[in-house]
């Protein structure tokens, strides 16, 4: 039955108890050690049973039990306690204020909402588009690595004090539940998420009515309302479709999380991007960086396009450099199989209005989404837009960044690989979020409260020696017993669930020894992930399963997407693998995996497990919650394990080999895992003293989190989007829309003009002063005289470019260099040169080339010109020995 009306009830507090609503609805506490345990200390049954929901909480806990603490002096005191560390942190001087030279106003106004009254965001404001965000369990709106990252993102953001907003979408069922059936298949529970019982703010205009956008789709227009969940400083904004007058149809927009067929993907994906950019205007926002995480919000760069000219009369070019020099794209996919790919009638269908605004024809307006224009049959590639709408890209580790290179080079025809402008910024995590509770306190008290965000440099790290081993290691043993005694409850209870035997359940309470080395194994199940590697010769595992002297145990968790088969098949194959060989105590499964599990195994077992088939990993994160824990990772050379300190903090298996043969490569990995464990790892563990101290295990522990702790953070990682790319995007974004767009008019019609007479442009003659043999670090003088065609030499850069030639006869990691303008001779060339000298023997190659120069561009790879000196350069080699020179038609030129 539908109701005829609804109320939103709250929860009553008196006045004095005030504050627990205040803490309940701002995240802070989930990074606050005083404020989470203080909802804990209010009712541990309701906490756990609330998924940790304080707002929830607030609204089931008894009016008796509110009236016991509010006569509790020690409940208060932590009560005002952590409020006064909420509005202590919200009034901070932050590292944002530092490196931007200002003062922001009023920190908590801007928590309390109404961003119009708040100076925080007057300045600049960055907006960071995520398809995703994991940030607390009790909001279950991510579905794995993405989405943690990107709630870390939002975390760091607030602790620097960065002017950063999150869009989003709000997922009316949650990221679904996983339950196993007697055959070990993953089974899909969606809960249905109450948006009035979670720390969320509906946004409201000044009269009370629901703030909504409004966005169009194929003959209708579709409206969302706006919820904004508070995450320290940071605001995170998600638009809900879940409401009148949409049809069905639309209602269900915003209702799963990557749910749907590929339309729904499409209708999701403009709610995303589209409705995004309109919600942040509706909101006040003067937004001046927007940051796409993953290619799912790049249709924003459409309605920016949009908005620029039908608001401002910008073309439809100037509106585009506008958008792309304040865009910036991570991508996170390094297989072009995980790439959104919307087929050209789809796009045409749904966006082909956007065409029309922009006036440009079909083709063209799809060659946006495609590598190559000319390839009309291409599908419309959302990473391909976001490329050619950004110029600042990054993928999320160096190797991945590699590997990104390589992938999208095609779009910068004549660039050489290595400088392809995706750049890399490695991920991180939020170390508060992900370090256990006594963890957190034990290098409170040793290394001082800074440690989660200090740099390397910082001498605080030192102090890791003043722990002591006995210390670390005990309080090691707790979290590892927290975790087993959390698994053992777990795991009863999805048996009852399930109807399962006593004696199933009688098993399930003694699965996992206290004190055995424990190896964990948690992530998305993706086939790539490879979670089944470690079974794949019975004999030897086995030998590793019973060796009585040295316990190993294994444990697992992950969840499949629903339509990934072979991914469920992993489970069941663990599943059957545990029955059939009776490993139920030594090798457990556990269910439902989610941030709350991810966070007891990163901190309870001993190593963490990552065995990815490189190198589809971007990044993983895991690994890294793990290292701060103290844990030791035991990893393939991938992602972010490839750049770590592989030796001192873990180990490495393999040595980032790539065989063709996968079957091949999972023997040679499998058995260098078995090695491993049996032959470093259970020995460093059981090698104990008279106290019964793993005394390298631990020296171990303490370099795997003093020399990953303050790396892999997201506080650095952060720290480097805003220095590397939000600062200079939103500088740029201020300097082309000054003075009415007139910079921005500029440069676009700069463009044009270089452009129509690029190809013009002719390397006349290069002239090497050569002597008769070079020796390293001998100066040699390279001049050149090129032809401009009607372009001024202001407009362009001469480089030279020299390196190692390899085998193939191509210039290798070649390293360019600027050449120095000299005038223009009587036949109008201009003249450039330079001095080089080689540091190293060996056959040396040298080209020269051409590339854009203006003061407004990002980048010189941007406009996607560039000029190599081609063979039939003429390349004058003279002799320094007297003998004149000698006129040669070699290419550009190999040296000897
Ligand atoms: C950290 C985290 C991940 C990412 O794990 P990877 O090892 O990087 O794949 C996925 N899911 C949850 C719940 C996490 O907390």
């Amino acid at each position: 039955m539908q109701p005829i009306r609804t109320f939103n009830v709250s929860p009553r507090l008196s006045p004095r108890l005030e504050p627990l609503r205040r803490l309940a609805y701002n995240l802070h506490w989930d990074w606050n050690v005083e404020s989470k345990d203080l909802f804990r200390r209010l009712d541990p049954d309701l906490w756990e049973s609330s998924h940790h929901n304080p707002v929830l909480m607030l609204g089931n806990i008894s009016q008796a039990r509110l009236q016991e603490v509010e006569e509790d002096e020690g409940f208060l005191a932590q009560m005002d306690r952590a409020a006064r560390q909420l509005d202590d942190y919200l009034q901070e001087r932050t590292w944002y204020d530092k490196q931007r030279g200002q003062k922001t106003g009023d920190g908590s106004l801007a928590s309390q909402h109404t961003l119009h009254e708040s100076t925080r965001y007057a300045k600049e404001c960055y907006a960071y588009f995520s398809a995703e965000f994991g940030l607390v369990d009790c909001l279950p709106i991510y579905s794995g690595g993405l989405g943690v990252l990107a709630g870390d993102h939002l975390k760091s953001a607030s602790d620097l004090g960065l002017p950063l907003v999150g869009v989003g979408l709000l997922y009316q069922q949650g990221y679904f539940a996983q339950y196993l059936n007697a055959d070990g298949w993953q089974q899909e529970r969606y809960p249905i998420n109450d948006f009035y019982n979670m720390p969320l703010h509906l946004e409201r205009n000044p009269d009370g009515s629901e703030i909504r956008v409004a966005v169009d789709y194929p003959g209708r227009t579709v409206y969302a309302r706006v919820w904004r969940v508070q995450v320290g400083m940071v605001p995170l904004y998600m638009l809900d479709t879940n409401i009148e007058p949409n049809g069905a149809y639309d209602h269900n927009i915003t209702d799963q999380l990557y749910g749907g067929d590929l339309d729904m993907r499409i209708h999701q994906e403009i709610m995303l991007g589209i409705g995004g950019v309109r919600m942040l205007k509706a909101l006040g926002y003067n937004v001046t960086a927007y940051h796409m995480n993953e290619g799912h919000s790049a249709f924003l760069a459409l309605e920016r396009i949009r908005v620029l000219m039908q608001g401002e009369g910008l073309s439809f070019t100037e509106a585009r450099q506008v958008v792309a020099a304040s865009n910036l794209f991570t991508t996170h996919t390094p297989v072009p199989a995980g790439i959104d790919l919307f087929p050209a009638d789809k796009m045409l269908y749904y966006l082909g209005h956007y065409a029309d605004a922009f006036g440009l024809g079909r083709d063209e307006f799809l060659g946006l989404g495609r590598e190559n224009t000319g390839d009309l049959s291409a599908p419309f590639s959302m990473a391909v837009l976001a490329l050619k709408m950004a110029t600042f890209a990054n993928g999320v580790a160096q190797l991945h960044g590699v590997v990104s290179r390589e992938m999208f080079q095609g779009l910068w025809h004549g660039v050489p690989e290595e400088e392809v402008p995706i750049t890399a910024i490695t991920n991180g995590v939020h170390a508060r979020s992900c370090v256990a509770k006594s963890t957190q306190e034990l290098y409170d008290r040793y290394l001082g409260p800074n440690w989660s965000s200090a740099p390397s440099e910082n001498q605080l790290w030192e102090r890791m020696d003043a722990i002591p081993d006995e210390e670390l290691w005990r309080n090691h043993e707790r979290c590892r017993l927290d975790m087993i005694v959390y698994v053992r409850e777990h795991l009863v209870k999805h048996l009852r669930d399930r109807g399962a035997s006593p004696a199933e359940i009688a098993e399930a309470q003694e699965v996992l020894d206290p004190y055995a080395l424990t190896i964990g194994f948690a992530r998305r199940f993706a086939t790539y992930k490879r979670a089944t590697l470690w079974m794949r010769d019975f004999k030897r595992i086995e030998k590793i399963l019973t060796n009585k002297d040295r316990k190993v145990q294994f444990v697992f968790a992950g969840k499949a997407h629903p339509k990934d088969i072979p991914g469920k098949e992993l489970i069941r194959e663990i599943n059957r693998f545990i029955r059939e060989h009776g490993l139920e105590k030594q090798v457990v499964f556990v269910p439902n995996y989610d941030m709350h599990i991810s966070r007891l195994l990163v901190a309870g077992c001993d190593v963490w497990l990552n065995n990815p088939r490189r190198p589809r990993e971007a990044s993983g994160t895991s690994g890294m919650k793990a290292a701060m824990n103290g844990l030791l990772n035991l990893s393939v050379l991938d992602g972010w394990w490839d750049e770590a300190d592989y030796v001192r903090t873990g180990w490495a298996i393999g040595h980032g080999e790539i065989y063709d043969d996968p079957n091949f490569q999972d023997e040679v990995e499998a058995n260098a895992l078995y090695d491993l464990i049996e032959q470093e790892v259970a020995r460093l563990f059981y090698d104990r003293d008279t106290d019964n101290l793993p005394r390298h295990w631990i020296a171990k522990m303490k370099d795997a989190i003093r020399i990953n702790c303050p790396f892999f953070n997201t506080s650095r990682m952060v720290g480097e989007y805003a220095l590397r790319g939000y600062f200079p995007a939103s500088d740029r974004y201020s300097t082309l829309t000054a003075d009415k767009f007139v910079p921005a008019k500029e440069l676009a019609r700069w463009k044009a003009d270089l452009t129509e007479h690029w190809n013009y442009i002719k390397v006349v003659e290069i002239d090497i002063a050569e002597p008769a043999e070079i020796q390293v670090n001998q100066n040699i003088a390279v001049k050149a005289r090129i032809d401009l065609a009607t372009l001024s030499p202001d407009s362009v850069q001469v480089e030279l470019y020299k390196g190692n030639v390899d085998a193939s006869g191509e210039i290798v990691n070649g390293v360019p260099i600027t050449m120095q303008f000299q005038g223009t001779d009587p036949q109008g060339m201009s003249i450039y040169t330079v001095e080089i000298n080689y540091t190293t023997s060996g056959l040396q190659g040298l080209s020269l080339r051409v590339l854009p120069k203006h003061k407004y561009l990002s980048n010189p790879y941007e406009t996607r010109l560039i000029l190599w000196a081609e063979d039939s350069s003429a390349v004058k080699v003279s002799s320094l020995d007297g003998q004149g020179s000698r006129d040669n038609n070699v290419p550009a030129g190999a040296i000897a």
